[in-house]
């Protein structure tokens, strides 16, 4: 006899990307009895229930969450304070809820207020993507020794947080226990103001006059072509993490602009010592990243060689 499911049923709210993978990966390992979805378009419902990945779709969010003991929203960091008010008349006492945005501080702030406290409240990042959102995007694999931070309040239940560990790590993550607002501070740096840089250069690139946009994309190997697949993710999310995570950004994009300051120094004056020690110090954090199993050593992050044409005989 297989060992009793980790939840009895798992509710979804928000099929995209990561809610998507968490039904995969959930159903892949087992984790409950029953998985439950809902999405806020009809087509998104409908496409759910053609891919067959999950055990019930139904139209709103307030009867996904019936008798569910994990619910999870997985939908934009903007969308988690409406919704969390909505759900909160309908939830089982005793349900763990969580969601999966990308900023923490935000909606936790959002969303405690309407929750009961006959629930647990326990909010999430799974620090794992790609570029590509909406229901057919979304993989079993994604999680897999990636990190998933949970965000739990100071008074949170400690089994309640464990049982919401032990689901992630069996969807394949590390997990890390943080403050929200330390999240948030963390992420601003490894995350958000990367993006907000792909989002610039590939915008300033788009509306150069003195070279075409087909040389743009005919030499992005270059490395412009690394930063437009950050710049393609989706600008709904991205929007919400901005207005979310405003004072960390902030506080990021000073230093940032600091640093790019000391650089364009060092090119103007010509110092090519400070721009190899600052070149050399930043070759070591690819090899920590590398080191630490979160980016492949593979040349060209990985992407296949072509094949030359076969010589003629
Ligand atoms: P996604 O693929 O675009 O899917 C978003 C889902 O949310 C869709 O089911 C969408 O419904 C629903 N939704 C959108 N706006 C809504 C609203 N106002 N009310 C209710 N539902 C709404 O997005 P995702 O990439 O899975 O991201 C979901 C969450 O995960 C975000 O909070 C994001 O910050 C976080 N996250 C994303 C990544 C990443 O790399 N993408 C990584 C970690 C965490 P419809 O399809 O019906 O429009």
């Amino acid at each position: 006899m297989s060992p009793a499911p980790l939840f009895q049923r798992i509710a979804l709210i928000g099929f995209g990307l990561i809610g998507g993978s968490i039904a995969r990966a959930a159903r892949a390992q087992g984790l409950a009895g029953e998985i439950v979805v809902t999405a806020r378009s009809a087509a998104t419902r409908a496409r759910v229930r053609e891919l067959g990945v999950v055990d019930r779709v139904v139209d709103t969010s307030a009867e996904a969450v019936k008798d569910a003991d994990l619910v999870i929203l997985c939908i934009p960091v903007g969308a988690c304070g409406p919704v969390a008010q909505d759900i909160a008349p309908h939830l089982k006492a005793g349900a763990i809820v969580s969601d999966v945005g990308s900023v923490k501080g935000t909606v936790l702030r959002a969303m405690a207020p309407h929750l009961p406290n006959t629930v647990h409240f326990i909010p999430a990042h799974p620090v794992a993507g790609t570029e590509h959102s909406g229901p057919d995007s979304g993989f079993a694999e994604l999680f897999i020794n990636r990190w998933c931070i949970l965000t739990p309040p100071p008074d949170a239940d400690k089994a309640a947080v464990e049982k919401l560990a032990t689901f992630w790590r069996a969807l394949g993550a590390n997990v890390e226990i943080m403050a929200a607002d330390h999240h948030d501070l963390v992420l601003a740096v490894t995350s958000h103001l990367p993006h907000l840089i792909a989002y610039t250069i590939v915008g300033t690139a788009d509306e150069l006059e003195d070279v075409t946009q087909a040389e743009v994309l005919k030499f992005s190997a270059g490395g412009f072509r690394d930063f437009t697949r950050i710049a393609a993710s989706d600008p709904t999310m991205w929007r919400d993490v901005f207005l979310a995570n405003k004072d960390a950004v902030l506080e990021m994009l000073g230093a940032f602009q600091e640093d790019l300051s000391k650089l364009t120094r060092a090119i103007r004056r010509g110092d090519g010592e400070a721009l190899f020690d600052h070149f050399t110090r930043t070759r070591a954090i690819r090899r920590g990243i590398v080191s630490l199993g979160q980016e492949t050593a593979d040349p060209d992050f990985g992407r296949k060689p072509a094949h030359l044409p076969k010589k003629a005989d």
